[in-house]
Formats: C-alpha cells, structure tokens, sequence
C-alpha cells in the first residue's frame, strides 16, 4: 500500500475519535511566514518532501496565488501527529494572509477551534495580527502563539540573549494586550492569555525548519543559549534536526487546543441561536456521529473535475453520498454527490465525514460560503461578520 494511501486510512480512523481531532487555522499578518510555517507541518506529518518544504508552497493551490505570492483561498489540509502515544488529527485551514481577503479568514474561523497566530519577530504584532486574533475571538477560537522568523534576530540583526529576550516578551506582551482587551467582556473563555511557561508560545524559523518552545526545551535537553550557537555557527540543518519546527508545533496543537467534544458546547450558543433544548442542539454539543446532519460551508471552491466543492465544519451527524440535504435560505434539497476529506492541497474522496471534522463535500449546489446545510429544517448558523481592515500600508 502506498504511503498516501496508508495517511488517508489512518484520518478515515481518526475521523471516528473526535477526542483526538484538532481543527485549527494559521493567521497572519501578511509575509510572516504562514505558508513557509503550513509547508513545514506538512512535511513534518510526512505529506510533503522534507526538502520541498519552504519551496513547495503546497498550501497555494490556486494559480492566481502562486503568480501574485499570497494565498487567497482557504485550503484545506488533513494531516496525522503522534502527541504522547496517541495519534491525532489535524485538519488546518490556510487562511488568507492578505488584508483584501478578510471575508475568507473569518468565515475559516467558523470552522475551526484554535488558532496558531504567526508575528514575525522582527515586525512584531501588525494591524493584521490584531484582524486576525479579533476574528478567531468572536468566533470563540482559542489562540497560540509563535514567534516566527527568530533566525533573522540571531543571524542577521546579530542581537545577544538579553535584547532578543527582551524583544521576544514584548512581541508576547503585545499579543496579550490584544487578547486580553478582545476576551475581558467573554464569559465563555478562560484567559486565553498565551505564555512561554504555559507551552502556548512557539518561537523558531519556518524557513529553517527549527523550532523551540518551554515543553520542547524540556524534552530535548537543548535550552536557547544552544540553539543560538548552532543558528549562529550556520548549523541550521543540525538545528532542525534536533528541534524540528513541525514537532514543536504539532505538539503544541495537540497539548493547548481544545478538540471538538470540549469546544462545541461551547461555540455552538455563540454561533447558532436556535432552541438550546433541542435534539439537534444536544447532537451539536455532543458532536454526536449519529444524530442529523450540520454541516456549515466556509468555503467554495471549483475543481475541474468535480465542480463545485463546498468545505466546512460537520457539527453533528456524518456526510455521506446519496444525503438529501437542507440548503438554508433556498427551497428544495440537494444531494450530496461525494464526501471527502484534504491531503496536503488535493481532495480525497472517503465514505464518510463524521461531526468534528473539515469535510469537503460535492453535489450541494445551492449552497455559498455561510450556508446551513442539514438534514432537518433548522434555525441557520448566525452571519459571518466580516471585520474590516484598518488600511495597511506596509514598508
Ligand atoms: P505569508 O505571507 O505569511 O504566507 O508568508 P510566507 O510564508 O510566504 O513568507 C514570506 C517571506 O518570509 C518569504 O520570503 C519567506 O521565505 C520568508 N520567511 C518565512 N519564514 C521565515 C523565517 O523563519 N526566517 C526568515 N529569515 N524568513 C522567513
């Protein structure tokens, strides 16, 4: 059996255990390393090349993303990681990283339960980061942070541990200052501060595939004044294969994000208003395999081939071929053509997406990016709104 085809068996098996599924989102501001950070963890959970990683850019999937050099569309991606003996499932939505997409950013945060925010610690925090975290906080999306690009801190700007220590708690301050101002008023959260002792801050170099955080220090026996010494001897490859970037992250995804079963009771009252008491809601909030069918579309895509592909989150129920679904806000019902799941940028097709996952489903024709789609008439999942951007003028 192919190796492709062995990771696709192992998500169709992991789909069933949503204990261990992790939906997350990588955000950013534009150009601090989100696709080189996706392309790493993708590499790392053996989707892609190791030495592609970086130059693949497997996250832009669309021709237009790859000539301009931002990513537009939101792809998505299923990939495995073994966090304390267990395998875990990652389903990551790319989202985009440019200030006219903001529309798209937010309507990926509906899908997902956590997300990894991206500053590039020689810019620090941006008018997008702070887009970017408002968004997943609204859509109660618990934050992690990690401070990307800390190569250039060492190598380049030459700093010692104390002015680069200092940098690094100030862009891990500002950050806190966002959440913090974002969460006060949320009686839903916990302080979703983020924090270096906590595990809930990463720092490291997507380009160079090395990374560090307070639990991988423990674990690897290497503390920062090491890792210094090899960045700054060049010794990059040695670096990442001490630390590697996607191990640290993946960890972190694991170890701080919450999975379906803790974040749905939770996100469901924020984001749907209908009958807290009823049986669809209890199967949302028990991301219940066998109650009806929810499934919210964050995105539509176009394949040459299938047509139109509608991806989203399933709530409750599991997608299947043949399903006569509700498509909210139009008569009539589609039906659903074929289910799949993403691996590293192409769709592949499986016999069913149960509640917790990222589906990606054919034959809904009706449906747009927002819609409710279920196999009873129900309430609609409320509006995305979409935050506008402060205008951004870069250097
Ligand atoms: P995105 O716009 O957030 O997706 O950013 P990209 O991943 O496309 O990266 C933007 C630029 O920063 C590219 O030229 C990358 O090679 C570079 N870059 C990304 N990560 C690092 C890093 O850790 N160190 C350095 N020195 N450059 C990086």
């Amino acid at each position: 059996m192919g190796r492709r085809k062995k990771i696709v068996q192992e998500c169709e098996r992991l789909m069933d255990e949503p204990e261990n599924i992790r939906n997350i989102a990588i955000a950013a501001h534009v150009d601090h390393g989100k696709t080189t950070l996706s392309d790493n963890l993708l590499a790392g959970a053996g989707m892609i090349s190791d030495e592609t990683a970086g130059e693949q850019l497997a996250m832009d999937t669309e021709e237009d993303e790859q000539e301009r050099g931002i990513t537009i569309d939101a792809a998505n991606v299923s990939m495995t990681h073994e966090y304390e003996d267990t395998n875990h499932l990652i389903n990551l939505i790319d989202t985009p990283g440019h200030v006219d997409f903001g529309g798209d950013v937010t309507r990926a945060m509906r899908a997902v339960d956590g997300a990894l925010v991206v500053v590039d610690a020689v810019e620090g925090a941006m008018p997008q980061t702070e887009t970017v975290l408002r968004q997943a906080l609204r859509e109660g999306v618990k934050p992690t942070l990690f401070i990307n690009k800390v190569d250039r801190l060492i190598s380049e700007l030459q700093e010692g541990p104390e002015e680069m220590q200092e940098r690094l708690l100030s862009v891990i301050h500002d950050v806190n200052e966002l959440i913090r101002g974002m969460t006060q008023d949320m009686d839903d959260v916990d302080d979703w501060t983020v924090s270096v002792e906590g595990g809930t801050v990463g720092f490291g170099s997507a380009l160079y595939k090395w990374g560090v955080s307070m639990p991988s220090m423990q674990r690897t026996g290497m503390d920062f004044a090491e890792v210094m010494e090899l960045e700054r001897a060049d010794k990059r490859q040695e670096l990442h294969e001490k630390t590697p970037l996607s191990d640290v992250v993946l960890d972190m995804v694991c170890e701080h994000f919450p999975n379906p079963v803790d974040a749905q009771p939770r996100r469901i009252p924020r984001v749907w208003r209908g009958d807290a008491e009823s049986d669809l809601a209890e199967g949302m909030r028990l991301v219940d395999e066998d109650g009806e069918v929810v499934f919210m579309v964050t995105d539509i895509s176009m394949d040459p081939h299938a047509g139109e592909i509608a991806s989203g989150r399933v709530f409750s129920g599991s997608l299947e071929k043949g399903q006569e679904l509700y498509v909210s806000g139009t008569a009539g019902k589609n039906r659903v053509q074929s289910v799949g799941i993403y691996m590293g940028g192409e769709r592949e097709e499986v016999d069913e997406v149960p509640a917790g996952n990222i589906a990606a489903v054919t034959g809904l024709r009706d449906a747009i990016a927002g819609s409710t789609v279920s196999s009873v008439e129900m309430t609609p999942f409320e509006s995305i709104e979409h935050i506008s951007e402060p205008v951004i003028t870069k250097s």
